[in-house]
This record gives C-alpha cells, structure tokens and sequence, in this order.
C-alpha cells in the first residue's frame, strides 16, 4: 500500500512517498503508551542508543574493508591438487627433511609425516593447506600449482 502524504510546515508543502509494511491498530487510549522498537529500547536500556548507532557505522566500516581486501579471483590452487599432495614420513634419510618448514620456520620432528609439493619442497600438512587455499604458489621456490 502506498499513501502520498503531504507535510506542511509554515505554509510549504513537502511530498514524499510512504510505504507502509505493516499495519498497528492501537485505541486511543494505548496509543501515547506505545512506543516504536527504537524508543522502547532506548527506554530500558542507557547504552542502547550509543550500541545502535556503533553498531551502524561497525558494519558500514566491516563491509567496505571486506570489499577492498578480498579480491575479486581466488589465487588459490585447487582443491583437488591439494588433496593430491604427497605426504611423506620423515626418516631422516633424504636431505631436504633437515630444513625447517619455510611457512612456519619449525623443524619437521623425524617419524612425522610432512608434504610434498611436486617441485619436491616439504612443509607441514596443515601448513602447507592453508598456504595453498590462499596462494598456488610454492611459498619456497614459487612453483605453480593448479588454479581455478
Ligand atoms: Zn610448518
Ligand atoms: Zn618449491
């Protein structure tokens, strides 16, 4: 339902179109009790109105760094040539085991397992995941996985 309503002040009219989404039929009586959801919040609680107005301009803010950090094509490698990843036990044996994870600069623990990309660099597992789910490049040697 759309009603055009005039609001005159000082002898000017002013138009403005009004769309009403619902509809509160109060008596006469219960109407100077009533107040909108705003006043009634406001009402009982002091920090309402400050919390309200934080909570505007927070996701106004939220939304535009969310709009200029993430871009706007994934350079992540694919799912698939992530779960394909050789995963490797450490013995010990092969020489490249003795340099430390270059994502996270720990030393891999001998018998533990640790990931191969096929440019034959290792990292942890869950290390190398997380790199890959945001970058397709090898953080080592910057070999080219898959991308989307
Ligand atoms: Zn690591
Ligand atoms: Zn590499």
């Amino acid at each position: 339902m759309k009603i055009r309503i005039w609001l005159i002040k000082s002898g000017n009219c002013l138009p403005f179109k009004l769309i009403i989404k619902k509809i509160v039929i109060l008596p006469d009586h219960k109407l100077e009790a009533w107040n909108s959801w705003y006043d009634e919040k406001k009402r009982c609680d002091p920090n309402f109105e400050r919390d309200f107005q934080e909570a505007i301009s927070r996701s106004k803010t939220e939304q535009e760094s969310i709009d200029e950090s993430t871009p706007a094509v994934s350079r992540g490698a694919t799912k698939s040539s992530i779960q394909n990843l050789e995963v490797v036990k450490l013995d010990g044996s092969g020489s490249s085991s003795k340099n430390p994870c270059t994502i996270c600069l720990e030393e891999f623990v001998m018998g533990s397992q640790a990931t191969k990309l096929p440019c034959s660099h290792m990292f942890h597992g869950d290390c190398i995941v997380k790199w890959l789910k945001e970058d397709h490049l090898c953080p080592y040697c910057r070999f080219s996985l898959p991308m989307d």
